[in-house]
């Protein structure tokens, strides 16, 4: 077994920092499952020493190595996944138009057949709380998956990780490549680097502002400096922000910036799969060739080659146990399966495996079974009615939207002897992808008559226009139908509850009753 050196060999030996394990150790839950440690104890200070203890850690640079497995192959399969959907989408069309469009300044947001507007902001709050429930729901069952596989700092890490491995080479060369002095290959190399890095950035900014504007028209526009300056601002902001998190900060993003790594520990219980060392095979560890009796030798399972510590991309030591800057990628599972490979072990030193399953031995089939439990069932009862509720509400949804505003600018006032008259916005939206047709009526008063618009209303595809109009009512019954005798009782002052009724012309169950007042002056 091949074990690397380098400049960097002491990087190696690097493991968890003391305040991660202090952080870890002072969780009842988890510091269970801390394991014994090798190596000298640490000596207490006698009494009337100084202890000066920095706050900040100086941050030393990751030389992530390149792993294969099977874990690798989901992590690939998820970038190309997310970025397969991301970079793809806004270059898709329906009907027409760009199917996935968040048309800011038109107040509507495309999603191939469906179009969302300011009065659907019910359906996004719908979308946000399935999207945190699902979140914690899979974080119980099996920890971090999102952080590991989908979340975009991850998966924006690992494309230019890739990019970087491909131009400067795996660890040790990347590591040989920033000691040595300066000189033309390393320039070539880094501006090599930092070109492809950028353009990838720039890349997803007009990707991600696609998303806001036809994406086909703003290439054109950006190919001759004819973009907005919102549009330049985002597209730069997004480029800066994708270059800064995946090339420069890395670890540092998901170890103090990003808070669900904070709170997420309330979510993992005894029976959470997580990323896990096993302390009981693996100590005491130590070098030993293939050949090794280890039993004779007094040996457990770890060769304590590294292998785990230098394919972490957060650069800790998972046999410390589980710390909270763990993004639960499994790369160190991976790491060491080859390693057990090549020494004629067992897989799963390291291994996805909970706490109770570490303390009582548990096997696949009961960790499996201890899936079901109070939080999980209950998670996963509230996520799936709400997204019956939510499929449900989305399957009835009236393609007919429709506001009534009474013109307060214009007081009601007499129209013709003994006819008062209203003024109101009618603001009518056809959410449909078909044109349609409307009518309007209104009830509620007798006599109540329409006047100052041509029906039916026509409206395009998607389309949401403001309709003015009057609203007509007499007051007092005609002196015709008072001697007819079929006279309605006079109409006094005040507000007055009426509705209007919307309708389509080519389908009569797209109907909406919208209540309004009409205002009789005294
Ligand atoms: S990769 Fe496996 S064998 Fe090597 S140090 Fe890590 S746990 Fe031990
Ligand atoms: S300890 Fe293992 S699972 Fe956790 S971040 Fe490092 S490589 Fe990934």
């Amino acid at each position: 077994m091949r074990t690397e050196t380098s400049p960097g060999a002491a990087d190696d030996a690097r493991t968890a920092s003391p305040v991660a394990v202090q952080w870890f150790d002072r969780r009842p839950a988890m510091s269970a499952r801390a394991p014994v440690v090798s190596g000298p104890k640490p000596v207490p200070p006698a009494p009337g020493d100084e202890q000066e203890q920095e706050i900040y850690e100086v941050r030393r640079k990751i030389y992530p190595r390149a792993v294969h497995g099977w874990f690798a192959g989901w992590r690939v399969f998820f970038v190309l996944f997310t970025q397969a959907i991301f970079y793809g989408l806004p270059w898709l069309s329906w009907n027409g138009r760009q199917a996935v469009l968040f048309d800011l300044a038109a107040r509507k947001f495309h999603i191939f057949g469906l179009v969302f507007w300011p009065q659907d902001f019910i359906y996004l709050t719908a979308l946000l709380v399935i999207a945190a429930l699902t979140l914690f729901l899979f974080t119980t069952i099996a920890g971090r998956l999102w952080c590991g596989y989908a979340c975009p700092q991850t998966v924006y890490t690992e494309i230019f990780l890739w990019i970087e491995r491909k131009i400067e080479g795996d660890r040790i060369a990347r590591m040989r490549l920033d000691a040595a002095p300066l000189s033309s290959r390393k320039v070539a190399l880094k501006a090599a680097k930092h070109g492809a890095w950028l353009a990838l950035a720039l890349w997803t900014g007009y990707t991600f502002v696609g998303y806001f504007t036809p994406i086909h028209d703003l290439g054109i526009r950006a190919l001759s400096w004819r973009l907005e300056g919102w549009e330049t601002f985002w597209i730069v902001f997004y480029a800066f922000a994708t270059y800064g998190n995946a090339g420069w900060m890395r670890e540092q993003v998901c170890k103090y910036m990003c808070p669900y790594a904070r709170f997420q520990s309330v979510m993992f219980d005894r029976d959470t799969l997580t990323i896990t060392y096993d302390p009981g095979r693996g100590e005491p560890r130590g070098p030993r060739s293939k050949k090794t009796d280890r039993h004779a030798k007094g040996l457990g399972d770890c060769v304590d080659c590294q292998v785990c510590v230098q394919v972490c991309p957060v650069g800790i030591d998972i046999r410390q146990g589980l710390q909270y800057e763990c993004i639960g990628c499994a790369a160190c599972v991976d790491g060491c399966n080859q390693v057990m490979d090549k020494m004629g072990y067992p897989h799963g030193l390291i291994r996805y495996t909970t706490e109770n399953a570490l303390a009582h031995g548990y096997d696949a089939r009961t960790i499996a079974r201890r899936v079901r439990r109070p939080r999980t069932v209950i998670y996963t009862g509230v996520l799936l009615a709400i997204l019956s509720v939510t499929a449900g509400a989305l399957a009835l949804r009236n393609p007919l939207k429709v506001d009534v505003i009474r013109d307060r600018a214009s007081l009601a006032r007499e129209a013709a002897p003994g006819i008062i008259e209203n003024v109101y916005r009618v603001q009518l939206m056809n959410t449909d992808e078909t044109p349609r047709r409307y009518t309007i009526r209104a009830e509620g008063l007798p006599g109540l008559r329409i006047t100052g618009v041509e029906q039916p209303i026509a409206l395009r595809a998607a389309e949401g226009r403001p309709v003015a109009l009057r609203l007509q009512a007499p007051v007092e019954p005609s002196a015709e139908e008072r001697m007819q005798g079929e006279a309605p009782g006079e109409l006094g002052p005040g507000a007055h509850k009426i509705e209007f009724i919307v309708q389509s012309v080519e389908d009569d169950k797209v109907v909406r009753h919208e209540k309004s007042s009409f205002i009789v002056p005294r």
